[in-house]
């Protein structure tokens, strides 16, 4: 099987926008491109074929963290791995539990946390799960993706300066032992070689961003994410941060921003400031919720945006329809006009708010589909636009 390598294909004239091929043990994909999220082993109300149907090429699938818990890594190793385990054979990503230990730190009874890692009480188990930077690195490799991610803590969107410093310090050892664990046994127990990505946290402070892109490009990655909670989350601060930190990455490693793709718009704004690779649950948890993406891909000169068919609306960064307003009820047309998603061309509005009225399960597959597809849309179109405009 291949090991992992990234390409630069094409590089936009203006912008810092790019497209790469990456190789990995499972196959090659194209950036920009999105991943859906199979926290548990699954991505919610989509079975992988649907999922191929969105033109999705990598998933994050199996969380560490909710690994660990259920079904445990007895399960996963004797399916030889997540691949097999959830029948998805083509390139995947998982995640190291570091964004765990700092949600569920949040409550000390669940999670307690210091320098050497997390120690959790699963709330309904009572199970107890230890995660440090060796058990993670272990993890994965059981897991087997084809990318696994160094053990950090996710940095708080907060100003106080101690608390952002501890926690990158902490990322700094925990990335370091991270490393060290993974270069003793590269490869997975089914043979083929894993890369590793680091984290780079230090929150909004500029000094503590550029000191750990240092260390972390000092260290032998295979790609470098950008971590923390205002990532993703705050899409204005992700791009001064990204904009902090770029200049000290290396052109050929992949760059993926962990969180980003609340919407079509949020993933072009990342990969015109040269991100190539993303997740975030927002486009299935939209759609379970009845928000729907609708809008049109909008050509400028060099680039594009994605914008309300409402023409008077093109303020609003997050065009959608929800799909449970009366206005739908009789409504023809698909989602969104245009879409040539497996649900945009075989159903109507009024069928899909039929069903999400009478909260009918087949309404989630349709929904989830369709969201997840434009998404991928975003992707196709901003690879076409830098190929056009390729230097
Ligand atoms: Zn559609």
């Amino acid at each position: 099987m291949a090991n992992f390598k990234t390409e630069i294909l094409h590089k936009h004239k203006c912008l810092k926008a790019r497209i790469t091929e990456i190789t990995t043990p499972h196959g090659k994909f194209i950036t920009p491109a999105f991943m859906p999220v199979a926290t548990r082993a699954y991505i919610n109300q989509l079975t992988p074929e649907q999922i191929k149907r969105t033109n999705s090429q990598i998933i994050l699938g199996g969380n560490t963290y909710h690994m660990l818990v259920s079904p445990g890594m007895e399960v996963i190793k004797n399916n030889n791995g997540m691949h097999n385990f959830m029948n998805w054979h083509k390139p995947m990503l998982t995640d190291s539990g570091g964004f765990q230990v700092f949600s569920l730190s949040k409550n000390k009874k669940i999670c307690k946390i210091n320098d050497q890692g997390a120690k959790f009480k699963h709330p309904t188990s009572g199970k107890i799960i230890e995660l440090n930077p060796k058990i993670s690195i272990e993890t994965q490799k059981i897991i087997g993706a084809d990318i696994i991610m160094a053990f950090d803590q996710c940095t708080p969107d907060t100003e106080d300066e101690r608390l952002v410093k501890q926690a990158m310090m902490r990322t700094e050892n925990w990335l370091e032992q991270s490393v060290e664990t993974h270069q003793k046994q590269p490869e997975t127990p089914y043979g083929y070689k894993q890369a590793l990505f680091g984290i780079i946290q230090g929150g909004n402070i500029r000094e503590l961003r550029e000191q750990c892109s240092k260390h972390v490009c000092s260290l032998d990655f295979d790609g470098i994410a950008i971590g923390g909670e205002s990532i993703g989350f705050n899409m204005p601060k992700t791009k001064e941060i990204i904009n902090w930190v770029r200049p000290l990455l290396p052109e050929n490693k992949t760059r993926y921003t962990m969180g980003v793709g609340a919407t079509p718009q949020d993933l072009i704004d990342d990969s015109a400031e040269g991100i190539d690779i993303y997740d975030c649950v927002a486009p299935t948890r939209n759609a379970r919720h009845g928000a729907l993406y609708c809008g049109e891909f909008v050509f400028s000169d060099d680039w594009l945006s994605f914008k309300s068919l409402n023409h008077n609306n093109n303020n609003n960064k997050n065009p959608t329809i929800l799909i449970k307003k009366a206005q739908y009820k009789l409504d023809q047309d698909p989602i969104m006009p245009g879409c040539d998603c497996y649900t945009c061309t075989n159903y109507t509005r009024s069928y899909i708010h039929y069903l999400f009225k009478t909260q009918a399960p087949a309404y989630y597959p349709l929904a989830c589909e369709h969201n997840i597809y434009v998404m991928q849309k975003a992707c196709d179109n901003m690879r076409d636009i830098i190929k056009k405009h390729d230097n």
